[in-house]
């Protein structure tokens, strides 16, 4: 009875044992989960309620819902060398276009037809209707003066062309270089849908593995989802958000206020995602033309980027269109770029806009988000 008794006694300390174990445990975080950022420094969140904006102090995010980004815990790749790491994603997407490109001027003879086929490969691929006429012509001469023949000597031609017509020598950094005690200010803008709040996440986990603070202004206040997602974003890689607690309040004090903060805290860069409803181009003129006066009260804004769906073609180059005429654009964000084969979109926004492709995406991931590079472009669309 007496052993009984003290079995039973070791059984019962040892589940005790084990649960507290089990429960006492830390739980892990889901994998690619980051760690939550430290919470702001005391008396940070200010007047925020003043303009209708909130400071909101990060906490552990609320698990993925479907608009949620990839899961992350990795440090981020640095931004340099990323569009060499995804060739593979371009090569897949483009690799077609370059393959009958390459077939077509690997003929032995280059008839009018070919040349004509040559052309509409370009127009198919989105290339618009004077750049592709302007690069048949350039290589239909230097193929005849060159006597350029074989794959080989086609190809050099055609790689030289297209960098040449995507324009190699353009500036296609991100000015965001500090101005004394105030942090560079980046504006996104661009139709809901394109990417827009997945790349101001991208964007501030690249800049935040560079070694800069980032402060994120949730602008877009029609839709609580966005400012949800954005936050989110902020979550997971370490940048505070600022956003309305109200839905439809004034996008312009929510950058307002974003701004303040971010002199305040002494922040390197603001990023502000705003709405990107196709209302009428008067609204669209009169919310981002206040959206960047405002700014202007306290910063300089020294980036607006707006950011286009690659797969839209040419009715994304229409909306693209719009957004020029509201505010002056500085760089092109493409987003996409791994779901189309009409990666001649590149040579068409930059025409119709005047402004480079500073950015391009290349899928989901949080690191898929790479410094535009005209060769390595061509070179995953030759193949070579
Ligand atoms: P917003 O409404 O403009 O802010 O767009 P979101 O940032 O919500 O993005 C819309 C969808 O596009 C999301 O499912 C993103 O994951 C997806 N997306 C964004 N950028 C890319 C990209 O470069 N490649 C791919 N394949 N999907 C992307």
């Amino acid at each position: 009875m007496e052993y009984l008794i003290i079995v039973v006694a070791v059984l019962a300390v040892l589940a005790i044992v084990t649960g507290a174990v089990f429960f006492v445990r830390p739980r892990r975080r889901g994998p690619g989960r980051a760690a939550p950022p430290a919470p702001p420094a005391p008396g940070q969140a200010g007047p925020a309620e003043a303009s209708g904006a909130t400071a909101v102090a990060p906490t552990l995010p609320p698990v993925t819902g479907p608009a949620g980004p990839p899961t992350v815990e990795e440090a981020p790749t640095p931004l340099a060398g990323r569009m060499v790491r995804l060739r593979g994603r371009l090569a897949r997407s483009q690799s077609a276009f370059g393959a009958v490109l390459l077939g077509l001027l690997s003929r032995d003879a280059l008839d009018d037809r070919a040349w004509e086929e040559v052309e509409d490969t370009l127009l198919a691929a989105d290339l618009g209707v004077g750049p592709s006429r302007q690069l048949v012509d350039e290589l239909r001469t230097q193929v005849k003066v060159e006597g350029a023949q074989g794959t080989e000597a086609v190809r050099a031609l055609l790689r030289a062309d297209l960098v040449n017509a995507i324009g190699a020598d353009q500036d296609r950094a991100l000015h965001i270089g500090p101005h004394g005690d105030r942090p560079a200010v980046v504006l996104v803008v661009g139709v809901n849908g394109t990417g827009k709040t997945t790349a101001c996440g991208k964007l501030a986990r690249a800049l935040i593995g560079e070694g800069r603070s980032v402060l994120l202004g949730a602008a877009d206040t029609f839709r609580a989802a966005a400012a949800d997602q954005l936050q989110t974003w902020g979550q997971r890689v370490g940048a505070r958000v600022v956003r309305s607690d109200r839905e439809g309040a004034d996008p312009a004090s929510v950058a307002f206020e974003a701004v303040r903060e971010g002199i305040e805290e002494r922040v390197d860069t603001v990023i502000v995602d705003t709405a990107g409803r196709l209302h009428t181009k008067a609204g669209l003129m009169d919310e981002l033309g206040k959206i960047k006066r405002v700014i202007e009260k306290r910063a300089t804004v020294d980036e607006v980027l707006l950011v286009l769906d690659a797969t839209t073609g040419q009715n994304g180059l229409r909306q693209a269109r719009v957004f020029a005429e509201a505010v002056d654009i500085t760089g092109i964000i493409l987003t996409k770029l791994d779901g189309t084969a009409k990666g001649g979109i590149v040579v068409a926004v930059q025409r119709e806009l005047g402004v480079p492709v500073k950015l391009v995406g290349l899928g989901e991931g949080p690191d898929d988000l790479a410094p535009f590079d005209p060769g390595t472009f061509v070179d995953a669309i030759l193949g070579g």
